[in-house]
């Protein structure tokens, strides 16, 4: 029964005969999901048991239908509890009635141990997940919405970090971060706010200020009149929009900078949804002389089934692999892989996250000169930047 199910398992259940015949015995079957306990009765040992331990009883009378009426006597009904409304009856099939009874003050103490408790600490749960829910959708709004500001006051700015040639140690070109000027006051980094503007598509509004302004920017360097080249990181999903790059294309035509002094990365830390259509826009871009390299190769979804598909010939390998040089990682080997894999296809290398001399070392010896990390040079503003290339320029 309901009630049964709710007592602990120190109470008793037990269960006497309507017509005393105390010659029998009395089979109850109790099952549920965990499996079915089987209880026999004989009534004058049960009898006896219970008038000394019956305080806790619970009253369960079975008799046939038409005999549901009848009391039951007094030397069985210790509490006359059957005087009172049953809790719950049921009839069964075989045309047997079984009706609990229950102390009124069992119960109540049931109740009200439990139920105030219960609605207690349903009431509290309920709280803290509405508050996280209120908070969660009231945090992603207004992130929301100061992004959205944010590419209307054009408050995503250009940090530069170069990549350079080690080789003959000049800088073969750079890789664009963005950073957001935060009300013109607070700089934020990408982490805080990359994932949500990926995830919600704000992120192309965001590549655009960023696309116009650096183009600016290094128009002002005559970037044109070096051979270095411009990254700039892109999304699958933004590789994947032809309009969104055709209108990419046609600011950089309409920039002094020519089209083959820039480059995209797309992360493989994201899925592309149509390789096909993905594989159109890069010929596309190639056409007009834009390279597209493979960011943050290794990490993510099928390095090498996007190289492949998508025909691209440079990669860039993640400073998770540079990070384990001179240890004894067994992502090593994933560097050494990715390096052997890179040379065989004859493919443009640059590693990324360089930060001490025999990281560069290393690399150098295995092939890969095109390096860049805080060895080199942090991300830098533009003013800062500007020395940067003025000085490398003027090593010519
Ligand atoms: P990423 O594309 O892998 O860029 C390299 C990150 O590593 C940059 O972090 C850079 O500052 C950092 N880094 C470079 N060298 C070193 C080093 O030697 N040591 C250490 N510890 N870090 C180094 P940042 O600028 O914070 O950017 C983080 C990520 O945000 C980028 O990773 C990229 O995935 C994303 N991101 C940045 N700008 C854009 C953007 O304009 N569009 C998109 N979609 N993502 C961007
Ligand atoms: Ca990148
Ligand atoms: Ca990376």
């Amino acid at each position: 029964s309901v009630f049964i199910k709710k007592i602990n398992k120190n109470l008793s259940l037990w269960a006497i005969l309507n017509d005393k015949n105390e010659q029998s015995i009395l089979s109850l079957v109790w099952k549920d999901e965990r499996g079915q306990v089987s209880i026999d009765f004989e009534p004058i040992i049960s009898d006896v048991i219970r008038n000394k331990y019956c305080d806790d009883c619970i009253l369960s009378v079975v008799s046939t239908v038409g005999n549901a009426d009848k009391k039951i006597s007094s030397h069985n009904d210790v509490k006359n509890l059957s005087s009172l409304p049953p809790l719950n009856t049921e009839v069964f099939n075989n045309g047997l009635i079984l009706r609990n009874y229950v102390d009124p003050q069992l119960l109540s103490l049931i109740s009200i141990d439990l139920k105030p408790l219960l609605f207690i600490v349903g009431v509290f749960f309920g709280l803290i997940i509405f508050l996280f829910i209120n908070l969660y959708i009231k945090r992603q709004l207004s992130l929301h919405s100061l992004i959205v500001k944010g590419v209307i006051r054009k408050e995503f700015i250009p940090y530069y970090q170069p990549i350079i040639n080690v080789k003959n140690n000049r800088m073969y070109g750079c890789e664009v971060l963005v950073r957001w000027w935060f009300n013109k006051k607070e700089l934020i980094s990408p982490d805080d706010f990359i994932p949500y503007a990926e995830n919600s598509g704000l992120i192309i509004d965001i590549t655009d200020v960023l696309l116009e302004k650096t183009l600016t920017q290094l128009s002002s360097l005559n970037w044109q009149k070096s051979t270095a080249v411009i990254s700039i990181n892109l999304v699958p999903e933004q590789l994947e929009n032809k309009q969104q790059i055709r209108k990419f294309v046609d600011m950089i035509i309409k920039s002094s900078i020519s089209p083959k002094q820039i480059a995209f990365e797309i992360t493989e830390r994201m899925s592309f949804t149509d390789l096909d259509k993905a594989a159109i826009v890069i010929d596309y871009l190639k056409a007009q002389g834009i390279n597209v390299k493979l960011d943050d190769a290794g990490t993510g979804y099928g390095s090498f089934s996007y190289i492949q598909h998508l025909n691209l010939q440079s990669l860039k390998i993640d400073k998770m692999f540079v990070d384990t040089i001179g240890t004894y990682d067994h992502k090593l080997f994933v560097l050494d892989s990715i390096i052997a894999f890179g040379k065989k296809a004859g493919m443009e290398m640059i590693a990324e996250g360089v930060e001490t001399k025999q990281q560069s070392d290393y690399l150098l010896q295995s092939g890969v000169y095109l390096q860049q990390g805080f060895y080199f040079s942090e991300p830098l503003k533009f003013e800062q930047f500007r020395h940067y290339f003025q000085r490398d320029q003027a090593k010519i």
